[in-house]
């Protein structure tokens, strides 16, 4: 029996997806119909509240349905503290599993000059809004271990020179090539407390 062009439409739909293939798809549209209604309209219903509501926090850009999010508006969080990633879920991964509290800037990406990715689009000027306020005393550089995350921990440790601020390097156990959030929590931990000036 040939798939209905509704849920041909799903299958294809569904292939924007990071990981997920022709194949993929159509198992999990079929599983969606089939087996689990009740809890597809949940998602749906869960997604369509993130889209409206979900923006970027105005201090450090991480997903925040509040123009600050709590963790910036936090004040027994270390505020002279910013540790830089590069996406929201290296947030999760050092929140879960590190005892740092200062702050983030989330960056969404790293620089890539070759791929066009410049300091403007990683909203940079922000992060160098905040340091110009004087509040700030450590930037951690907790980019990945790849060209670019090297790359974008230079450009933070010349940005931070410009205001006499301290620049650190997590490196420690994070292997070369090491996106963080697939890094385990002992390894972020250690990262964390044995960080370098940088
Ligand atoms: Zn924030």
């Amino acid at each position: 029996m040939k798939s209905s062009p509704l849920v041909k439409d799903l299958v294809n739909a569904l292939q924007f997806l990071p990981g997920i293939g022709p194949k993929s798809a159509q198992r999990l549209a079929f599983f969606m119909i089939e087996k689990a209604q009740a809890k597809s309209r949940v998602l749906i219903d869960t997604l369509s509240e993130c889209l409206e509501k979900i923006e970027h926090c105005k201090s450090c850009r991480n997903f925040s349905e509040l123009e600050i999010c709590p963790i910036c508006s936090n004040p027994d969080r270390d505020h002279t503290k910013i540790c830089v990633v590069e996406n929201p879920l290296d947030v999760e991964a050092i929140e879960s599993n590190s005892d740092y509290d200062g702050l983030y800037f989330v960056l969404f990406g790293r620089l890539s000059p070759l791929d066009n990715v410049l300091a403007e689009d990683l909203g940079l000027e922000h992060l160098e809004r905040r340091l110009n306020a004087g509040t700030i005393s450590e930037i951690i550089a907790a980019t990945s271990m790849t060209m670019e995350g090297d790359a974008t921990a230079f450009f933070l440790k010349e940005m931070g020179a410009r205001f006499s601020v301290l620049v650190t390097r997590i490196a420690h156990g994070v292997p070369s090539g090491g996106e963080l959030e697939y890094v385990n929590s002992t390894t972020i931990m250690h990262a964390f407390r044995g960080r370098q000036k940088y």
